[in-house]
């Protein structure tokens, strides 16, 4: 396609870059974690993920995709494709281990990290040239680096805004490199399908191609008033996305949206179960050790619910619920008391499938420590102070060992986090 070095020749390469972003994305994460640790299953079509009914398939080696195995797929499918596959499952603590080390990389080339999950982030590289050279030597050598410290292949995509860097670390894929420079992103976008825009999901996508919209370009050359009057704000947004504009920064970790906890239950659940309850309340306290752990705090909650009845296509009805605090905390209870009132608002018969929590709105715990007087402030220090103790015994035992009033909280379910 030409574009892996328009960094340093060709078009577009004499223009300069206004910023320098890099999307950094681990090849079959799981899978090759897995790989790496046990090397008889190296070459091997390996498949990871849950077991049982709901089980789906979390990550799978390129020899299991050669099978058509992908991620997301219900295990059940996965065994039918490839019945000589090795089925294993996850192994989360492990895999957030390496991601620490990836983490720690990805550190050492700029501050500015925006992870976007264990094994991906964007990296702003805008200022380093300097230190690591074009942003196609940079490249290289974050490539090598993180090989070096973890043993682990990563994808990178670079280009001047977060969404092309993002498309082009999933089309290096595997073990690529793409960099595509100031002045043809036009070009580079024009002729993918739409769905690669960043916010086209299934929906959006089956509204564009019902009015003739089938490439990035067709979005592009379509009137823009014509789009924000059929799609409204998000017309506008993605013919700002399709034209190459995408002011959006790369956003450090503490600034990150949201953070999130949420499992689907192995029964459906009706909303007063006592399991519910306690789940709610497990992912309160688990959201809570993650924002001290990252030093912020959050100001909003958000209750999210999955309900039990089939929409068709693997789909299921999606029920939020929001409450913005008038101080941003950092406290398991308080969250979940936020959660638990959310849920009482909630006005319906139908069982529940999955329950989830995400909090947003954040500030840094420092900030949000200058607004307390008084009292406020020697109870908060003493709410502080249990919940440090609360973290040193997780750091010890595990999540397992607290059980703070949340009577046998439903850890059989394993949790997603989110973000
Ligand atoms: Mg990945």
């Amino acid at each position: 396609m030409g574009i892996s070095d328009s960094s340093n020749a060709g078009m577009g390469g004499s223009a300069a870059w206004p910023a320098v972003i890099a999307h950094a994305d681990m090849d079959a994460f799981y899978a090759s974690v897995e790989q790496l640790d046990r090397p008889e299953l190296r070459g091997k079509a390996l498949i990871v993920g849950g077991s049982g009914r709901r089980g789906v398939v979390t990550s799978a080696s390129y020899e299991a995709r050669a099978f058509g195995v992908r991620a997301a797929m219900p295990t059940a499918q996965a065994h039918k494709l490839c019945p000589q596959g090795i089925f294993v499952p996850g192994r989360m603590e492990r895999y957030a281990e390496v991601s620490r080390r990836i983490r720690a990389v990805f550190e050492s080339f700029t501050p500015v990290v925006e992870p976007l999950s264990l094994d991906e982030a964007f990296l702003d590289l805008t200022g380093t040239q300097r230190l690591f050279g074009s942003p196609l030597q940079a490249g290289w050598a974050l490539k090598r680096e993180v090989y070096h410290q973890t043993g682990l292949v990563v994808s990178v995509g670079i280009a001047p805004i977060k969404m092309a860097a993002k498309i082009l670390s999933d089309m290096s894929k595997p073990d690529g490199l793409l960099v595509l420079g100031p002045g043809l992103i036009r070009q580079f976008l024009d002729p993918l399908p739409v769905d690669r825009l960043w916010g086209v999901g299934r929906v959006t996508l089956e509204r564009l191609t019902a009015v003739g919209i089938a490439t990035i370009g067709d979005l592009a050359r379509a009137d823009p008033g014509w789009l924000a009057g059929r799609f409204g704000s998000l017309g506008t947004h993605l013919a700002e996305l399709a034209n190459g504009r995408d002011p959006r920064p790369v956003m450090p970790d503490w600034q990150r949206k949201s953070y999130g906890e949420e499992n689907t239950f192995a029964r459906d659940l009706a909303l007063e179960a006592p399991a519910l309850k306690s789940t709610l309340i497990a992912h309160g306290e688990a959201l809570a050790h993650r924002l001290r752990a990252d030093r912020v705090r959050a100001r909003t909650v958000t209750l999210k619910l999955k309900l039990a009845r089939p929409l068709g296509g693997g789909r299921f009805p999606l029920l939020t619920r929001s409450f913005s605090m008038r101080g941003a905390t950092d406290d398991g209870a308080e969250i979940t008391r936020v959660a638990l009132y959310l849920l009482s608002q909630v006005g319906h018969e139908e069982k529940i499938r999955l329950a989830g929590i995400q909090v947003h709105n954040l500030e840094r715990s420092d900030s949000a420590q200058l607004g307390l007087f008084g009292a406020e402030r020697a109870a908060a220090s003493k709410h502080a102070r249990l919940n440090q103790a609360l973290d040193k015994v997780t750091e010890r035992f595990g999540h397992s060992a607290i059980s703070r009033g949340m009577a046998r909280a439903e850890k059989a379910a394993p949790t997603t986090r989110i973000k």
